[in-house]
């Protein structure tokens, strides 16, 4: 399995596909492109990891899939399936990981339906539906779709062997290659896509001076503000912080959507949600059709509302 890592350790996403490998396999082996420290090690025995695959070296100092590809490609010549977390990263390197070795791909996968041969559930059309699709090649090569299980860790902790991967990287795996990366614009939207509660905003805030509760009522909530088009179109919240279709897929426990109608495009991007609270004036909204409950009224009234009885609670 590609594993994916920041600062502070294993992503969430890593960590969620390590609980879906131990699911699958009993002999679960990780692969770690770059500097590998023995905390990392650690976190990876927690989670059952017996191999430790390390890529590290000068062709891998600056992210390039088709070189990740060629180190995964090294160190998995014997296995029956290969898979990553499905971020950007990881769906991009597992699609060269498929087309190098000539199998089909899956994106995006939620469970495991059989193993001879592996057959599987994926989300397609950004989440809104699901697709059964079968690989029955030597090889089975996919992604997890976020949160498609709850990380835990192995109910048994390993020590790690550490092995290098042994692989000659081509300089045409190095052609399309990270050659600079600057920081982005201020994200005030957390971590969005990772987030388990998101409060959601549409055209129904009003303007750029609408959001006040809305922020309030995330930070109360320790969420992240998640928005639809409309409102990134307005320039009234960046870009960033959109929910749907072309924006972020989101997959939080709860998602409260205030003043967002539900378009089949904002859909797509949040009914992985467990849990859909539409707050809307306009009870035959989509959102509020399809929302597990709602709210009718007005959001500048039952957002702050609801801002005054979390506060009242917190104090009591
Ligand atoms: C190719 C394509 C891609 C797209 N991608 C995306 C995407 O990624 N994400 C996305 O969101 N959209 C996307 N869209 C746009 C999408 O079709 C909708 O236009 C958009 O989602 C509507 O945003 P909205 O719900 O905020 O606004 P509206 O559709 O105008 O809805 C506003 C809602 O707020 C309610 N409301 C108004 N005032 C209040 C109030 N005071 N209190 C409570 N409720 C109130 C109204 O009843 C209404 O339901 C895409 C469209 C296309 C064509």
């Amino acid at each position: 399995m590609l594993v994916e890592h920041d600062a502070s350790g294993l992503t969430e996403t890593s960590q969620e596909t390590l609980t879906f490998a131990r699911d699958l396999a009993q002999d679960v082996a990780g692969l770690v492109v770059g500097e590998l420290g023995p905390e990392l090690v650690d976190q990876l025995g927690t989670h059952g990891v017996a191999t430790v695959w390390n890529a590290a070296g000068e062709a891998f100092d600056a992210y390039a899939a088709a070189a990740w590809a060629a180190a995964i490609e090294a160190a998995t010549s014997d296995v029956a399936v290969v898979m990553a977390a499905g971020t950007p990263r990881g769906n991009e390197v597992m699609a060269h990981v498929a087309a190098r070795r000539g199998v089909v791909m899956a994106a995006n996968v939620v469970t495991i339906d059989g193993v001879s041969p592996l057959l599987v559930s994926r989300q397609v059309l950004g989440g809104a539906a699901l697709e059964e699709m079968r690989l029955d090649e030597a090889l089975g090569v996919f992604t997890v779709a976020g949160h498609a299980c709850e990380p835990r860790p192995a109910q048994g902790a390993t020590t790690p062997v550490v092995r290098p991967v042994e692989v000659s990287v081509s300089a045409d795996d190095l052609r399309a290659r990270v050659a600079r990366s600057e920081a982005g614009e201020a994200d005030e939207s957390g971590n969005l896509t990772s987030a388990r509660v998101v409060i959601g905003a549409g055209r129904g805030a009003g303007s750029a001076d609408g959001f006040k509760d809305l922020v309030e009522l995330t930070e109360l909530l320790d969420g992240s503000l998640g928005v639809s088009r409309v409102v990134t179109s307005l320039g009234w919240r960046p870009h960033h912080e959109q929910v749907g279709q072309t924006g972020s897929r989101i997959s939080p426990d709860l998602y409260i959507a205030c003043g967002i109608s539900g378009a089949i495009q904002h859909w797509a991007g949040c009914s992985g949600a467990k849990t859909i609270v539409a707050i809307n004036t306009d009870p035959d909204a989509p959102m509020v059709t399809k929302a597990h409950y709602a709210v009718i009224g007005d959001l500048h009234e039952v957002v702050p509302a609801i801002n005054e009885e979390l506060r009242n609670r917190r104090r009591a």
